[in-house]
């Protein structure tokens, strides 16, 4: 990028952000309820009815064409749905879908014919041809349904509000189970469809906005009409999705010095005030649009295009190439243009691996702040995340099985969005080479393009790639649980030595110990500052550093480049002889160790109200101090060796 597109950039950035939003845009943390609509909070999302098709995973899905009647006055649908798919098995005697059990199904067809089916309360669909099909087999099912779609008023499903822009709006939101509750569909994330087609009539004075190219508008009688979109890309069932409204288009090209240019087609209410309010955030999603090109590679659906429809969703959703959402709010576009890429191009192949989908989308916020706005801002944005995921003392990134049906941890804001984009940050931290960083998300883009992937199947991309080994980095960090918390505690002896023991315990006994570098920024009192990395092997570790200058202050993770709690920094004052006490925090016994012996010293120790409760003489290096007795708290000890003092901190536990 040349420095007159980053001013550009950057000019964009004051007009949309600043002015737009009138504050810092990391002095609050974006809530995840405004960049993702599963977060919106409705309590205790179960899925209702259950289908594993990992375990009938008879039949592949090759197409699917939607055809269906809808209107903003409610949640009515009727219509067809095709699938086209051929047989996986040996042999294939039962087809299973789900349809919620709302919809009514007037007839199913199967390879043209009609043939009797099952439709159970649970929404499970499922019909037996007359002769078993084999292997490879082709076949063609159309399924005839309607009614009114059954999402109650949850916003999942098939929706349809009020949008106090004067007009209705109805949308779809079907991440991650809920395609079955307005259409008929095989809902199993690792087998896309190759294209889909999704044809919606209704009423002339409503835009219909969805996946791909519109394609055809057909003129219906009654002053009616349908919209015919259709993609040829790959799509997941849950990136199928229309919005419905009196649209006003406002769309563009992406600007052609970036190379290729791409089509941003978006649908907003027709509402004067909030187009006005909302253009610059609009038009930044140009620059947004090419940023991420040049981070994780070409734009996936460059032959149709990206867009925006806007409806009263909560948050947005990343609908393939026409993402749904609220309104233009730098967080949320960046975030769901992220997923394109994260999310639609390699979608995750269980929900166990959110995070492939949901981390990258959040730190893809953190990429936007980083190169349009500033560095300051991106880290300031990397701690808010990370203040987030201290509040609880665990919890996975990876969604254990357990919770695969439920929406709220799989969408956990703290673990699968924070926590996701924090250990992203980490990986960029420990590779330490940003070309290479971004080499990586790269092929792993185009290692899975239009095809689902796992947290392993990026992890061998990453070591593949990076030479390294990160097995224990993804056990600690994204199967395992918590964080590390640290004591800090520097001095400096007069001829400038300096040393730094590092104490690191647990937030949770599930994860005890946390091998990991960091940073160390160390301020001198000339004003000068420099940073050094700290290896932390084990628990506790000391750093010896020869030093020229007086160190004023230091400041542990400076830059939030990982994820760690700093409980306490501690500076003794220098004292030639001074070493150590160890272990501190202690429990019972102490040791004090000096660098050299035969030196008459007194220990008094403190209490944290300064009250003096014992008093010790020592002559050698070793000077042992029992302190099982005392009561836990903080302690002081004072050694006096009869030229100078000095005060110690002992945490007693
Ligand atoms: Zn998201």
């Amino acid at each position: 990028m040349n420095s007159g597109i980053k001013t550009f950039l950057f000019l964009y950035f004051l007009i949309s952000i600043f002015l737009f939003l009138g504050r810092s845009v990391y002095a609050q943390l974006p809530d995840p309820h405004d960049f993702c609509s599963h977060t919106k909070s409705i309590k205790s999302k179960q899925r209702q009815a259950s289908f594993h098709y990992q375990e009938h995973d008879a039949f592949d899905v090759h197409f699917y064409y939607l055809n269906l009647w809808a209107e903003t006055n409610d949640v009515f649908l009727k219509g067809f749905v095709e699938i086209q798919g051929s047989v996986q098995d040996d042999v294939l005697d039962t087809i299973y879908l789900e349809l919620d059990y709302s919809l009514h199904i007037d007839s199913l067809l199967f390879n043209k014919k009609n043939i009797s089916f099952t439709h159970s309360q649970n929404g499970i669909l499922f019909f037996s041809p007359s002769q078993a099909l084999i292997k490879d087999e082709p076949f063609i099912i159309r399924v005839y349904y309607q009614g009114m779609a059954n999402n109650s008023g949850s916003g999942r499903g098939y929706n349809s509000e009020d949008s106090h822009h004067n007009t209705r709006v109805n949308w779809t939101l079907s991440e991650p189970f809920y395609s079955k509750d307005w259409w008929p569909c095989k809902q199993d994330l690792q087998d896309k469809a190759d294209s889909v087609w999704i044809f919606i009539s209704t009423s002339s004075k409503n835009k219909v906005g969805s996946n791909g190219l519109l394609t055809a508008t057909i003129p219906l009688d009654h002053d009616k009409v349908r919209y015919e979109w259709k993609s040829h890309y790959p799509i997941d069932y849950y990136l199928i999705s229309f919005s419905l409204a009196e649209y006003m288009e406002y769309s563009f090209f992406t600007p052609e010095q970036y190379g290729r240019k791409v089509w941003i087609q978006n649908y907003m209410y027709p509402d004067s005030a909030m187009y006005k309010s909302q253009k610059a955030l609009i038009d930044c999603t140009k620059i947004e649009m090419n940023l991420l090109r040049e981070k994780y590679g070409e734009y996936p659906f460059i032959e149709e295009k990206y867009g925006h429809c806007i409806s009263r969703i909560g948050g947005g959703m990343e609908h393939q190439t026409m993402t749904t959402q609220a309104n233009f709010s730098f967080h949320l576009s960046i975030h769901e243009m992220g997923h394109s890429w994260f999310g639609d191009q390699v979608t995750c192949a269980t929900w166990n691996d959110i995070w492939l989908n949901e981390g990258f989308a959040t730190y893809t916020q953190y990429l936007g702040l980083e190169n349009m706005a500033d560095k300051a801002s991106a880290d300031g944005f990397m701690a808010a995340m990370q203040s987030v995921v201290r509040r609880e003392p665990d919890g996975s990134v990876f969604v254990p099985n357990d919770q695969l049906e439920n929406r709220d941890r799989i969408f956990s804001g703290r673990l699968s969005y924070y926590k996701g984009a924090v250990i992203i940050h980490m990986i960029r931290y420990v590779l330490a080479n940003d070309d290479l960083f971004f080499h990586v998300l790269q092929q792993y883009q185009s290692q899975y393009a239009y095809k689902t992937a796992s947290a392993e199947d990026f992890k061998n991309v990453l070591e593949k790639l990076s030479g390294n080994n990160f097995e224990e980095f993804f056990n600690l960090w994204y199967y395992g649980e918590g964080f590390p918390i640290y004591y800090f505690e520097w001095e400096q002896a007069v001829n400038n030595s300096f040393s730094l023991k590092a104490q690191q315990e647990s937030s949770t006994v599930k994860t005890p110990f946390f091998r990991m570098d960091y940073d160390i920024q160390l301020f001198f009192t000339d004003g000068s500052d420099t940073i050094f990395t700290m290896h932390q092997q084990e628990a506790e570790e000391t750093l010896f550093l020869q030093l020229t200058k007086r160190v004023k202050a230091i400041l542990p993770n400076p830059k939030s480049s990982n994820l760690m709690e700093v409980k306490g920094v501690y500076s003794g004052l220098s004292l030639p002889g001074v070493v150590s006490i160890e272990p501190n925090p202690a429990h019972d016994i102490v040791m004090l160790r000096f660098t050299n012996s035969n030196q008459q010293r007194k220990l008094s120790v403190f209490n944290s109200t300064l009250q003096k409760i014992a008093e010790k003489k020592a002559f050698n290096r070793f000077v042992e101090l029992d302190i099982g007795n005392l009561p836990a708290g903080v302690f002081f000890i004072l050694i006096d060796d009869g030229q100078s003092t000095v005060l110690k901190k002992l945490i007693k536990y």
